[in-house]
This record gives structure tokens, sequence and C-alpha cells, in this order.
């Protein structure tokens, strides 16, 4: 059977872990070739053997334009060109409130998070252009959207992800480079590990256990898993969302429907703290 990526080329970033490496699996599994892009240079090794002649590993830091440039161009000296840029790499941080934050920590959020992206964008479209089109996915957050899913300048950066999205998306479209975000809900991973400053291996360990944890968490009773996201970018990335551009996709298992009483009924509604014993029967 065709897969939907036939003949395509892909940069990834944060390809090692998590929502990167499960991307990095099905868009091979679908047929494309795949610049596996991140700091983690022992998996991304590993990812090559894994995937010979499919997955290339470029070091890239995200924050340093020159890697950022570098790994692009692997994808035209190495696989003829560029037509798929997943936009992933991500750190949270510990920064919760805005009390806590710091200019450091800040900047270095942002630079990650949002400057990353931007100059991925500003490095592939050119590539893109060359083979008359492309694709280009943000990985954002449902903390971009609500208040309460993560730290203060996280939730900002990927607040500015979303916006950034559609501002290139109106950009680029006319030249039939598609750019759109994706926001994930709870996604078991190392990145809750990683954001609490346990070392990378327990971090891993980690996710095993938010997984077992999280089915709880959001109206669909199972936990979201890398898969989850990378079908998400598959169909942005594939000629299935052609008319698709500018938009963000939610993939969260409902979290985001409503306050947490509007489906589990242990949870405490709104009109019953207001009403308190005035209900028949609470007294
Ligand atoms: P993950 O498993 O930790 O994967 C992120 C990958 O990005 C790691 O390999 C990480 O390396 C790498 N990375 C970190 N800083 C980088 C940099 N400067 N340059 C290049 N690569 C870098 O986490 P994930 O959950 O898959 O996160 C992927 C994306 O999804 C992030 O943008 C995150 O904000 C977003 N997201 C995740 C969730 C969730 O619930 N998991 C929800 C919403 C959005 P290190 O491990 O060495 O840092």
């Amino acid at each position: 059977m065709a897969g939907r990526l036939d003949g395509k080329v892909a940069m990834i970033t944060g390809a090692a872990s998590g929502i990167g490496l499960g991307t990095v699996e099905l868009f091979v599994a679908e047929g494309a070739q795949v610049v596996a892009a991140d700091i983690q240079d022992e998996k991304g090794a590993m990812l090559e053997k894994r995937f010979p002649g499919k997955v290339l590993y470029a070091h890239c830091d995200v924050t340093k334009e020159a890697d950022i440039e570098a790994a692009v161009k692997k994808a035209k000296t190495e696989f003829g060109g560029l037509d798929i840029l997943f936009n992933n790499a991500g750190i949270s941080d510990r920064m919760s409130t805005i009390t806590e934050i710091t200019a450091e920590g800040w900047s270095w959020i942002f630079d990650i998070l949002v400057r990353g992206p931007a100059l991925g964008m500003k490095h592939a479209a050119p590539l893109m252009l060359e083979r008359g089109g492309g694709s280009i996915i943000n990985t954002a957050s449902i903390a971009g959207l609500q208040a309460g899913f993560g730290p203060i300048a996280y939730s900002t950066a990927k607040a500015g992800v979303i916006h950034m999205s559609r501002v290139a998306a109106a950009q680029l479209s006319p030249q039939k480079i598609r750019v759109n975000a994706i926001c994930p809900g709870l996604i078991a991973t190392s990145i809750f590990g990683a954001s609490i400053g346990l070392p990378l291996e327990v971090a891993d360990q980690m996710a095993a256990r938010v997984a077992e944890n999280a089915s709880k968490a959001q109206p669909v009773p199972k936990a979201g898993l890398p898969d989850d996201i990378a079908q998400a970018a598959l169909y942005l990335a594939s000629d299935a969302a052609a008319f698709v551009s500018g938009t963000h996709l939610v993939v969260d298992g409902g979290i985001t429907v409503g306050g947490r009483h509007a489906w589990d009924t242990t949870s405490v509604s709104p009109f019953a703290t207001i009403l308190g014993d005035m209900i028949p029967g609470q007294s």
C-alpha cells in the first residue's frame, strides 16, 4: 500500500524523544525520509542505525541559528530537498508564577519554544519553494490556550507559537507552504520528569508512570501518547490537509472542553459550590 508521505522529505526537531520520536517512526512508516534533529546525540545515532537510509541525525540546538541552517541544508544535500518541517523541540521549566520568573529564564524558554521554530521556518521555506510548496507544523500546547496547564513563560511562549503559525501561514500559504500548529494535551513523555529537574534516564522511565496515571486526566479514558500527536502531524503534513493552513489542531482527549465537573461526576461543580447546602438534600 502507498504510504501517505511517499517521496517526501521531513525535518523533525526534538526527534530523539517523546512526540518527536513517535513522529519519526510514523513518518518513516508512511514513506518519508527524515532529518532527525536533536541535542541527544547518542539517541540520534541509534535512530540512524534503526532506520538506515531513511533517517539522518543532525545535532541541532534550536537556540543556535547555525545548527538549524545546517540541519535544513542536510535535507537538501542528503535527501534532495525538504517538504515538511515539524518544529517540535521543547522543554518546560519551573518558573511557575510571574513572581518566580527570571529575565534569563524567560529568554531561554522563548529562544527554544518561539525563536527556534521561527528560524526553522525561515530556513526551511526557501527549500520548500524549490519543491513547489510544503507543510510546516509547530508544536504548541493547550497551555497556550488556557491558564493552568503549564508555567507562565512556557504557556505564554506556546500562545506565541499558535499566533506565529497564523501569521506565517498568511505569509507563506500563497506560495503553497501551509503552516499549522498542534496543541497537545497531556502526553506521556520525559518532559514531565525533566521539568522537575530529574536526570534524563529517570525522566525517561517516568514517562511510563505518567502514562499509567494519565488515563484519568481527561474525558477520553486513555493516556495521551506520542503517537496521538504523530497522527495529527501526519494529517497536517499530508495532502489530506491540502486546504488546511493557519489553524491549530487540539489533540488533548477533551481536557479543554470545560471544567472537570463537566465530565467527572465525582468532581464538585461551580453550581454546587455556590448553592452549597441550599440544594435540597445537601444539608
Ligand atoms: P521530550 O520527550 O522531552 O522531547 C523533547 C526533545 O527535544 C528532547 O529530545 C529534548 O532533549 C529536545 N530538546 C530540548 N531542547 C532542545 C534544543 N534546544 N534543541 C533541540 N532539541 C531540544 O518532550 P515532548 O513531550 O515530546 O515534547 C515535544 C514538544 O511537545 C515540546 O515542544 C513540548 O513543549 C510539547 N508539548 C508536550 C506536551 C506533553 O504533555 N508531553 C504537551 C504539550 C506540548 P533533552 O531531553 O536533552 O532536553
